[in-house]
Parts: structure tokens; C-alpha cells; sequence
């Protein structure tokens, strides 16, 4: 039976509130719109636990916290990348980038998350690795694919996360590269070393 976020009841393992404390948390973070889109990423994340044999505790509070600090202000990230030693190249390549890093900082100091498997998970959500664990690529796939989102290649990135996690973060990241190319945004290089090692060919 699949279990569903509601179900979901957190021991004291990874964080030290209860499901709808986290909720009403990260709710205070964020607009409604956004909040949505995080509790359809916990949908997508509990799912994608359960067929690949990940904690649903980790992905739920993984998830609910993925996008925790996406709405804070360009200047307290700024400086939080400076003064947590994070990647000072991450200034060079647009904000958006920014609050997966900031958002790991901010949720081990604001909500006592530990966990360094949830943390990388925050961290990389956007640009990912070339090592991710399964809980890594969980949340950045579901990011991608949770029920809101609305794009041309979703149903074939959801198809994909029903076989195989590893294909599913290929062609996410190969259609996140295409479309930043097809902008003519800036490539984060770390974006690349996701694409090297996930998508081309040896
Ligand atoms: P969201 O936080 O739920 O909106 O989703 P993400 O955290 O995955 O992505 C945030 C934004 O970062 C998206 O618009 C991506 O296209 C963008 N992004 C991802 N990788 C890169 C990169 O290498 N460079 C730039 N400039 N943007 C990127
Ligand atoms: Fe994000
Ligand atoms: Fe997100």
C-alpha cells in the first residue's frame, strides 16, 4: 500500500517537530503559490521513497524544506555564501542558485535539521552532483515532476521516475541545460560536471 504524506508520523530521528509543526514552518517562509509546490514535491518525494527504498520521513521533511530559504532577500544570501564558506563561484552565476546552498545552512540553524543526507538533498536540489544518494536525486526528480508543475517534457521526466531514478535525473538535467541554453542564461560550471557525469556518453 502506498503511503501518502498525511500518513506520515515523524519520530524524533531527524528533526525535533511533529509534521504539521514543519509544515507551519516553512508556510511562515514562503507565498501560498510556493507553499503548494512544496507540498506537491513532498507527494512526488514520498512516492518515489517508497519505490526506491528511501526513509518517507526523510524525503517528506527533505522536500517541505527544499525551497525553505528561495524567498529570502538577495543580500542576506549574498552574505550567508560568504560567511558559511559556501561556493564563492555561486555569486557569479545568478540567485537562483542560490538557496538550495543557503536554504541547508538556514534549516540546520532555524529547524536543528542534522541530517547531512536531508542537507545535501536541499543543497544540491538545483544544480545537483556528480555523486548524489538516493535521496539526493529523489528530491531534485521530484522537484521536477511533483503535480504542479506544467511544461511540454514532464510527463516524460514522470514516465522515466517510474523505472528508473538515474534516468529520471538525466533527463531533467539534460532538459534543464537545454532550456538555460535556449535563454543564453549563464551555465553554473558545477551544472555541468551534473550533466558530464549523468547524461553524455564516456
Ligand atoms: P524551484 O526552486 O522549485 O523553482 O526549482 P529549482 O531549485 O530546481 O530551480 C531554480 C532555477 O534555477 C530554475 O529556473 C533553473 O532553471 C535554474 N538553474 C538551474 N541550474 C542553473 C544554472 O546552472 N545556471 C542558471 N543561471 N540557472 C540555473
Ligand atoms: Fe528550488
Ligand atoms: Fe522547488
Amino acid at each position: 500500500m502506498l503511503i501518502k504524506p498525511n500518513d506520515l508520523f515523524y519520530g524524533e530521528k531527524y528533526i525535533n517537530l511533529s509534521r504539521k509543526e514543519l509544515l507551519e514552518k516553512v508556510q511562515t517562509q514562503m507565498s501560498s503559490q510556493r507553499f503548494k509546490h512544496v507540498l506537491g514535491v513532498e507527494t512526488a518525494a514520498v512516492e518515489l521513497a517508497q519505490r526506491y527504498g528511501v526513509s518517507t520521513e526523510a524525503a517528506s521533511i527533505a522536500a517541505l524544506t527544499h525551497d525553505y530559504a528561495k524567498e529570502r532577500n538577495h543580500g542576506e544570501m549574498h552574505d550567508l555564501i560568504i560567511s558559511a564558506n559556501l561556493d564563492l563561484e555561486l555569486l557569479q552565476y545568478g540567485s537562483e542558485i542560490w538557496h538550495g546552498p543557503v536554504g541547508a545552512i538556514l534549516v540546520k540553524k532555524e529547524l536543528g535539521i542534522q541530517d547531512a543526507d536531508i542537507l545535501n538533498a536541499i543543497h544540491y536540489h538545483t544544480v545537483g552532483r556528480p555523486e548524489m544518494s538516493l535521496l539526493e536525486q529523489i528530491i531534485y526528480v521530484a522537484d521536477y515532476i511533483e503535480p504542479g508543475r506544467v511544461f511540454p517534457v514532464v510527463s516524460e521526466a514522470r514516465k522515466a521516475a517510474e523505472t528508473s531514478l538515474a534516468e529520471a535525473v538525466a533527463f531533467e538535467t539534460e532538459h534543464t541545460l537545454l532550456h538555460l541554453i535556449g535563454q543564453k542564461r549563464k551555465i553554473y560550471p558545477k551544472t555541468i560536471d551534473t550533466y558530464n557525469t549523468w547524461v553524455a556518453k564516456p
